[in-house]
């Protein structure tokens, strides 16, 4: 099979316009990026007239624990639209803007594969409408202004040391991680901080979770950056830098349309983390979605355990919106890792029924996660060429008996929409059969922070229950003194496991979730316990894919993905 950037390059995209179009959407709604790419900027009559549209249905995909390499969340979602315009429906999917580091890293382009991708897959992959850049610069001006009203001695005075805001920008570099700022003389007060890369910033969090541009001045302006000396929160707002932050964001707010590989719509909108935040797409973009097509597909970061779960709790809590039926997104490879196979691209290739079927429990919680929030899941095999007909029927074999609404297996890589047609047919019976989802959550807002971590552990994890680290204790006190008790909860987790141990494989039991540290997203409005060291800044490895990326005479570029 040709790589999916040769795919890419031969594809015959439609001017976007055409795209909008087949929405309902006029030529003066949106402010376009070249011939392929567009913001959807509506006027607020037109805002209006559109949100008084029916609002279609509302699709969740989520996965088991995914290998290192990803299960085919993003890939899968593709799919599912292009498979649902294959039965003649009018489908979105909503998906997170790729970070421009781990494309330079070792992932490689991150909008699909095959015959399921998201195009233009270049100028996605390297910047797209600079919403990132957007992020980045609001970030930074705070930054700015909050080391230049230390050094200038304003009010309120930091305390230096509890500062938590840090800088931030999308490229890889472990030498940021840990700095010491503002050496010799006039350069500003010494400290030390470091950077993130930009979707670990709250600004991106926020951006994925404001209603509109006043709402997300707003929240920005809630977002703490240290303490003073009685250790009372110093926010954006004590600084006065939301209003300028938010002039740097008055465009990165407008969702972004593009379009799949068979030509269906696609709004790329935000791209924040799935552990230090929630891991979706942005409120903004499935609202308007929810209005201008009869299905959205979206996605979630790592599994139901990280992004599914915040999903719900956070996303939809927020959003006011619940989806009418969820993808359960796992693969051959990934069930066998969890049977016990070590993770060796070649080994988990091979036939092995027995290690998947080990696996098979890792399923089945995750199946359970989803379905405890109420929502009919199928299950979906994202199929790799290696796949063996024994595999597949042993698989199908067991959903059949598990409680999933269905099973079917997705081959939109190889095949397009087409190859996802039948998991189309029952995504949409299981959607239809649930027109009127009734939100259901984790854990009620009320509870305290100690008691919502608990829920999440025990209820999603399979944990016996939550451990603090030291000074946790204090720290919750903290925040519940500071009137944050009240906010959801974001766990900051790894993704390789259901538990908090990457090496605990399938559906670990006997465990605690051991909470090391605990901070707040004042601004985005999540509370994030760290369970574990989270990388917030990725490093790159010895072989960096940026060296094997070029761009030719012709302004071909190789390489990429
Ligand atoms: P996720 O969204 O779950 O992280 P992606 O859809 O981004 O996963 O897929 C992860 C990686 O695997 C990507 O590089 C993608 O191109 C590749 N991939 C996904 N599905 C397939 C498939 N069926 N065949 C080959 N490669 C695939
Ligand atoms: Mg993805």
């Amino acid at each position: 099979m040709r790589s999916s950037l040769e795919i890419a390059q031969e594809a015959s995209l439609k001017p976007i316009q055409q795209i909008a179009q087949s929405l309902g959407l006029h030529p003066d709604d949106l402010e376009q990026f070249g011939k392929y790419m567009a913001k959807i900027a509506l006027s607020p009559e037109r805002e209006k007239e559109i949100h008084k549209r029916p609002r279609g249905k509302y699709i969740l995909v989520t996965a088991t624990s995914p290998t290192p390499a990803g299960e085919g969340k993003t890939t899968t979602s593709i799919g599912l639209t292009q498979g649902l315009a294959y039965l003649g429906k009018k489908a979105i999917v909503t998906l997170r803007q790729p970070s421009l580091g781990p494309v330079f890293g070792v992932k490689g382009g991150a909008a699909g594969a095959g015959y399921s991708q998201v195009l233009p897959m270049e100028e996605i992959n390297l910047g797209f409408t600079g919403d990132f850049s957007r992020v980045e610069s609001a970030h930074n001006l705070a930054a700015a202004m909050l080391d230049n009203h230390i050094y200038r001695r304003k009010k309120p005075l930091f305390n230096v040391s509890s500062i938590q805001f840090r800088r931030a920008m999308d490229m890889n570099d472990r030498s940021l991680r840990e700095i010491v700022i503002g050496l010799g003389q006039e350069n500003g007060v010494s400290r030390a901080t470091g950077f993130d890369i930009t979707a670990a910033s709250e600004i991106m969090a926020i951006l994925a979770l404001a209603s509109d541009l006043q709402d997300l001045k707003m929240r920005m302006g809630e977002v703490v950056l240290g303490r003073d000396s009685d250790g009372k929160p110093i926010r954006i707002k004590d600084i006065k830098a939301e209003g300028a932050m938010a002039t740097i964001m008055k465009q990165a707010i407008k969702p972004n349309l593009v379009q799949t590989y068979e030509g269906q719509p696609c709004i790329m909108h935000a791209g924040p983390f799935g552990n230090i935040a929630h891991g979706c797409s942005s409120i903004v973009g499935d609202k308007l979605a929810l209005h201008l097509a009869d299905y959205v597909v979206t996605e979630a970061g790592f599994g139901s355990d990280l992004g599914g779960e915040k999903f719900f709790d956070i996303k939809c809590r927020q959003s006011g919106l619940f989806p009418n039926a969820a993808v359960l997104v796992t693969t051959v490879k990934a069930l066998k890792m969890h049977g016990g196979e070590p993770y060796d691209k070649e080994n988990l290739k091979k036939e092995n029924v027995a290690a998947m079927v080990r696996g098979f429990a890792n399923l089945k919680k995750h199946l359970e996660n989803i379905q405890a929030f109420g929502v009919p899941v199928v299950v979906a095999l994202n199929k790799f060429p290696t796949d063996t007909e024994a595999e597949i029927q042993e698989l199908e074999g067991f959903v059949k008996t598990s409680g999933a609404y269905g099973f079917a297996v997705s081959d939109g890589v190889a095949d397009g929409g087409k190859g996802v047609a039948g998991l189309a047919r029952l995504v949409d019976a299981a959607a239809t059969a649930n027109p009127n989802p009734k939100p259901q959550f984790m854990y009620d807002l009320e509870e305290s922070i100690e008691e919502k971590m608990r829920k999440i552990s025990q209820k999603v994890y399979g944990a016996d229950d939550i451990v603090l680290g030291t000074g946790v204790k204090k720290k919750i006190k903290q925040l519940e003194e500071d009137g944050f008790g009240h906010l959801p909860i974001c766990m900051a987790k790894t993704h390789l496991s259901l538990s908090d141990d990457p090496s605990k494989l399938g559906a670990p039991q006997g465990f605690n979730i051991t909470i090391s540290d605990i901070k707040i997203s004042a601004g985005a409005g999540f509370i994030y316990p760290l369970v574990g060291k989270m990388m917030t800044m990725p490093g790159l490895g010895a072989i960096p894919a940026a060296e094997s990326i070029d761009i030719d005479a012709d302004g071909k570029v190789v390489g990429l993905f």
